[in-house]
C-alpha cells in the first residue's frame, strides 16, 4: 500500500454571506499517496478550488470560515497553524500552480525578478546570485528555450503556454513535495495543453513529487491521475482508482460526466449533456444534491444518501444498490 503524504478528513468550508450560508465544501475526505497524482473533478462551483485554498489558508476569513475537519501533512494538522506557519509551509512544502498565467504574473516585473522573489521571500539567506542561477535552471527544467535571454523579458513577451511554464517554474523554485495544479491547462490550446501535461508528468517522475490536479477535463484526469475524487455541490460523490472511476463508475453523476466526453466512435450520435444546471449552493435540495438532474432519482433520494463501499479504494455516495461483482 502506498504511503500517504496528505490526509484530509471531513473538511468543511462555509461562506457566510448576506444571502445565507454557502456550504462551498461540505465534508470532503481524501488521501494523497506519496509520489501519486490525485485528480479532483467536477463542474464549476463544485468546491474543487475552494477546498485546496482552504488547505493552504488562502481564503479570506471572513467571509470564509473553516467549519470543521483535519488536514494532516507531516504529522501536523494544517488547519491549526497560524498565518506565519502557513506562509512558511506554502511554496516550500506545498506549491500551487494557479489556473490563469495571464493574471497570476506581474506584468511590470521581469520574469527573473518574479522567479527569484519566489525563493528569496521564503528564504532571505539566499544570495541574489544563487537565486538567479536557480531561476535559470528551473526555466530550463520546464523547457523554456534560450532561458538566458528569456529570463530578462517581461510576461507579455511570452505566449500563453510559455507563461504557464513560467508559473510551473515559479512553483519549482522552492522544490515543494506536493504540487497543487488548479486547472493548469484550461486557458491553453490542445497542443500546448499536451506539452504542459508532459512537463508536469516528467517532473513528477524525476522528483517523486505528489500532485493534486484540479480539472473539469476527464481526458486530463485519465492521462495523469492514479486516483480520482469526483465532487458535486461541495461534496465528494465518488472516489476510487482511475480504473475504478473510468471502467466501473457507480454514481450517476460520474457516469453522466463520462458520457459527456465527445468520442469519434460515437460521431453519429448527439453529444450527451447533463440536464439542468448545478444547484445554487445557498439553496441545496434536501437529500442528494444531484437529485434534480439525476436520471435514476428515486423517492428515497430526498433523504441523505449513504456511503457505499465498492472496494477497498472505491466509494460512492448514492442510494443505488451496489450490484454483485
Ligand atoms: Fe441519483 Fe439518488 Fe444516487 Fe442521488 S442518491 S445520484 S438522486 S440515484
Amino acid at each position: 500500500m502506498t504511503e500517504s503524504i496528505l490526509e484530509v478528513k471531513g473538511l468543511k468550508t462555509y461562506f457566510h454571506t448576506r444571502a445565507g450560508v454557502v456550504k462551498a465544501v461540505d465534508g470532503i475526505d481524501f488521501t494523497l499517496g506519496k509520489g501519486k497524482t490525485l485528480g479532483i473533478v467536477g463542474e464549476s462551483g463544485s468546491g474543487k478550488s475552494v477546498s485546496m485554498m482552504s488547505i493552504l489558508g488562502l481564503l479570506p476569513q471572513p467571509p470564509a470560515k473553516i467549519e470543521g475537519g483535519t488536514v494532516f501533512f507531516e504529522g501536523q494538522d494544517l488547519l491549526t497553524l497560524n498565518r506565519e506557519q502557513l506562509r512558511t509551509l506554502r511554496g516550500r512544502k506545498i506549491g500551487m500552480i494557479f489556473q490563469d498565467p495571464m493574471t497570476s504574473l506581474n506584468p511590470y516585473l521581469k520574469v527573473s525578478t518574479q522567479l527569484m522573489e519566489a525563493l528569496t521571500e521564503h528564504d532571505r539567506s539566499t544570495s541574489k546570485k544563487s537565486a538567479y542561477e536557480r531561476a535559470l535552471w528551473t526555466l530550463e527544467q520546464v523547457g523554456i528555450p534560450d532561458p538566458k535571454q528569456r529570463i530578462e523579458q517581461y510576461p507579455h513577451q511570452f505566449s500563453g503556454g510559455m507563461r504557464q511554464r513560467v508559473m510551473i517554474a515559479m512553483t519549482l523554485m522552492m522544490a515543494p513535495e506536493i504540487i497543487i495544479a488548479d486547472e493548469p491547462t484550461t486557458a491553453l490550446d490542445v497542443t500546448i495543453q499536451a506539452q504542459i501535461l508532459d512537463i508536469l508528468r516528467n517532473l513528477q517522475v524525476k522528483r517523486g513529487l505528489s500532485m493534486i490536479l484540479i480539472t473539469h477535463d476527464l481526458g486530463v484526469v485519465a492521462g495523469m491521475s492514479d486516483d480520482v475524487l469526483v465532487m458535486y455541490a461541495g461534496r465528494p460523490v465518488e472516489q476510487g482508482t482511475v480504473e475504478e472511476i473510468f471502467y466501473r463508475p457507480h454514481h450517476p453523476y460520474t457516469s453522466a460526466l463520462l458520457r459527456s466526453i465527445p468520442s469519434v466512435l460515437r460521431e453519429d450520435q448527439e453529444l450527451y449533456s447533463i440536464r439542468g444546471l448545478p444547484p445554487d449552493p445557498a439553496r441545496l435540495p434536501p437529500g442528494c444534491p444531484f437529485a434534480p438532474r439525476c436520471e435514476r432519482a428515486m423517492p428515497i433520494c430526498t433523504q441523505a444518501p449513504p456511503i457505499r463501499r465498492l472496494s477497498l479504494t472505491h466509494t460512492s455516495v448514492c442510494h443505488l444498490e451496489v450490484s454483485p461483482p
